[in-house]
């Protein structure tokens, strides 16, 4: 017997246990990629939609654009070469019409079944033309066999692994599935929109695999069906389970209690230093989180407020009040150029404060020289350093604290689940059993549905109020034909000593791209505004600022712009969080149609930061096709029509879903895959409802419901 190539250590070894056994088979494999390896994971691999094979409509009665199942013999077949290589077969329907099936891809077992003569089923979409109806790509079914009588559902598949294949398998699954209901039949009673039908789930399964012939069709096409939202329903109370104990646990946990001295302390000492008034909303936000650091037990709070609404102040009044208690704070941001505008924003407010006390404000990033970064070290070890700031180097190894009570991260979002658990996990206050306090900030509101799951274990706290003073930016959609008009108002701008921002096309593929449109538009500019002079007289000069920059220079750049050198900064992305330049009036973005809403939303907060009127001008271009795509369109529209982040973030979620708002990498949030936010949100209440019932009253159920339905996916929700 041929030794199997698998096993030889000689030849590629395939993925899997090298171990010898059975051949696996090429839709075997395919289950595999696909993670559908055993009963649970195929019944749970649900239909994307359902095709309706269960009667053959006479194409002298279909209408156009119908997805119908034809039938009929074939009166030609032959392989086209032009104007692609195709294979085409007329068929004739028994009422004597035809259709004219095209394939663009085509094997053997196709031109087996469309023999001259033979006798054929087709299902797809007819198409009707001056040549008559047309099918494209559609599916060929044997002539004799019964018609089903229910819809047949479609599965999302992969390349190998044919419908009837995995079909079958999902079949065997369900015959064989034994689950009990782990969901108490007092929150089924309750279950909204499901009308009365309180299946069983393995009843709720079956439905959506083998449709009864009966069943009400477009519910089940999308989605509103009571076995859908059966499905939906376990799956969210699955995630509120999981959220309600992760917050039992954490409650257990102990975190060092950090007040301010009773005559205020060092907060009180900060605001009063600070050279204007706490909004109404500021001060709100900053006594709900004095109350939580108050308290044994950590803080698991997300600050969310609109770009400008001043949530760098409130960080530095948690900082001062952890350090008021005699304990560390860190704050981490995602970029060198944030973290070293919050440094230098933390030192001239918190260091005359300090000095008293020998303790400092520390810094560090990946970037620093070593010596500086060792001097760094030892004073966060040492605890002189009583508030750490820096970017992603704030969670390597060697930091080491003495003792850290709180913890910041800034523009959250835009970190991992792991690196926000490495800094909760930073040693310091967990060497005397204490974990940190831990504060997330973010300026991409999260809508309500997304907050109650995805966020379902954080506190939230919300800045809805700008600081007075602030006139609204204009902003204006333009194509990018009028870019003279654009450059004439810079002009106009700078002349009266304000400042510009002009942001470059964002190209995904390469940064290279990037750093050559930026360069170009650079070059473009400085030409347009040479011998132009700002408001005293001086030269107007241009800045490029680009990733590309060693971190010195890009220092440089940005220290010019803010101290006015610079009336003009054109710059990449770089520029998109947290820079804050009071002076700078005027917006522009380039091909504004490659960014995202929330990007542009966060860029055009860099204008308008100061009381003077501010301008963003969004330049776009109409593609190959002369028009925009529908989503890009939808971006622009909602940035004309609206300053309010909330709303922004709504409709954001709205264009993209809630898996790419937030990316499951990011936010840590398992990817719902059967509830809609939107759709189901009546849902998540119930959920959240019932989820601390059923661990005060049905504990083991709620174990393996869990189990079930999150499994390994677990310690996402601990993040
Ligand atoms: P963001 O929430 O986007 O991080 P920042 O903290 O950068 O906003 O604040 C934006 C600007 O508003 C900063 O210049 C900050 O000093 C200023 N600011 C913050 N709070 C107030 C306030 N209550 N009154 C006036 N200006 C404020
Ligand atoms: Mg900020």
């Amino acid at each position: 017997m041929p030794r199997p190539a698998a096993a030889s250590p000689e030849s590629p070894c395939p993925a899997g246990p090298p171990a010898a056994r059975a051949p696996v088979s090429a839709a075997q494999r395919a289950l595999q990629r696909l993670g559908l390896t055993d009963d649970t994971a195929l019944v749970l691999h649900l239909p994307l939609r359902y095709e309706d094979l269960t009667r053959v409509t006479p194409l002298g009665q279909a209408r156009d654009g119908d997805e119908a199942l034809v039938e009929g013999v074939v009166l030609s077949c032959e392989v086209l070469a032009r104007p692609r290589r195709q294979l085409v077969a007329v068929v004739q329907g028994d009422d004597g019409a035809r259709v004219t099936l095209r394939f663009f891809t085509f094997y053997p077992t196709h031109r087996q079944r469309l023999a001259l003569g033979a006798r054929v089923r087709a299902h797809g979409e007819l198409r009707g033309g001056w040549a008559g109806w047309s099918m494209v790509h559609p599916r060929l079914l044997a002539p004799d066999a019964p018609l089903p009588t229910g819809l047949t559902p479609v599965y999302p598949t992969t390349a190998g692994l044919p419908q009837a294949y995995l079909r079958a398998a999902i079949q065997r699954a369900l015959a064989r599935l034994a689950w009990d209901d782990t969901v108490p039949a007092a929150a089924l009673a309750e279950l909204p929109g499901v009308h009365g039908r309180a299946w069983t789930l393995p009843q709720a399964l079956r439905v959506l695999h083998q449709p009864p012939p009966d069943v009400e069709r477009d519910a089940l096409q999308q989605r509103t069906h009571p076995a859908w939202r059966r499905l939906a329903a376990e799956e969210l109370l699955a995630q509120q389970l999981a959220q309600w104990q992760a917050r039992q646990q954490r409650a257990a946990l102990r975190a060092p209690v950090l007040r301010a001295a009773p005559d205020g302390g060092l907060p009180a000492r900060l605001q009063a230093a600070l050279p204007f008034a706490l909004t109404g909303a500021q001060r709100r936000v900053v006594a709900e989180i004095a109350a939580d650091l108050a308290r044994a037990h950590p803080m698991h709070r997300l600050l969310q407020g609109d770009v400008g609404s001043g949530k760098t102040v409130v960080a530095a009044l948690a900082a001062a009040t952890a350090i008021d208690a005699g304990w560390q704070c860190a704050l981490m941001a995602p970029t060198e150029i944030l973290a070293e505008q919050h440094f230098g924003k933390l030192v001239q407010w918190l260091e005359p404060l300090l000095q008293p006390s020998g303790r400092s404000v520390a810094w560090l990033t990946g970037a620093q020289p070593r010596a500086q970064r060792q001097a760094m070290l030892q004073a966060i070890a040492q605890g002189q350093a009583a508030l750490v700031v820096g970017t992603h180097a704030v969670i390597q190894q060697q930091v080491v604290f003495q003792r850290l009570g709180l913890a910041i991260v800034d523009e959250q979002h835009r970190f991992g689940v792991e690196q926000r658990l490495a800094l909760r996990g930073k040693a310091g206050a967990q060497a005397v059993g204490l974990e940190p306090h831990l504060l997330m900030m973010s300026a991409t509101p999260i809508p309500r549905t997304l907050a109650m799951t995805a966020f379902g274990d954080v506190d939230v706290s919300t800045l809805d109020e700008l600081p007075p003073g602030r006139t609204p930016v204009v902003t204006k959609l333009l194509a990018d034909t009028r870019r003279a008009q654009v450059i004439e108002r810079i002009r106009a701008q700078v002349a009266q000593g304000r400042q510009v921002y002009w942001v470059c096309p964002l190209v995904e593929e390469s940064e290279a791209l990037d750093l050559r449109a930026a360069t170009a538009t650079h070059a473009e500019l400085t030409a347009a505004l040479h011998g132009a002079l700002d408001a005293q007289g001086r030269p107007v000069r241009v800045g490029l600022l680009h990733a590309r920059l060693p971190t010195a220079e890009k220092k440089a750049v940005m220290a010019a712009f803010a101290r006015g050198e610079l009336a003009v900064l054109v710059a990449t992305t770089v520029i998109e969080v947290g820079v804050d330049v009071p002076n700078a009036t005027l917006m522009v973005v380039e091909h504004a149609e490659r960014f995202g809403l929330s990007q542009l939303h966060q860029l055009r907060g860099r204008v308008g930061r100061g009381s003077l009127a501010a301008a963003c001008v969004l330049l776009y271009s109409p593609g190959e096709a002369g028009r925009l795509g529908e989503a890009a369109r939808e971006r622009l529209r909602a940035m004309v029509e609206t300053h309010d982040g909330f709303e922004i973030a709504r409709r954001d979620l709205a264009i993209r879903g809630p898996g790419e708002f937030l990316g499951a990498r990011q936010s840590g949030l398992p990817m719902l895959r059967f509830a809609d936010l939107q759709r189901d949100a009546d849902l998540i209440e119930w959920a959240q409802r019932w989820a601390p019932w059923m661990w005060a009253h049905a504990p083991t159920q709620a174990q393996r419901h869990v189990q079930r339905w999150l499994g390994a996916k677990l310690d996402y929700l601990k993040a």
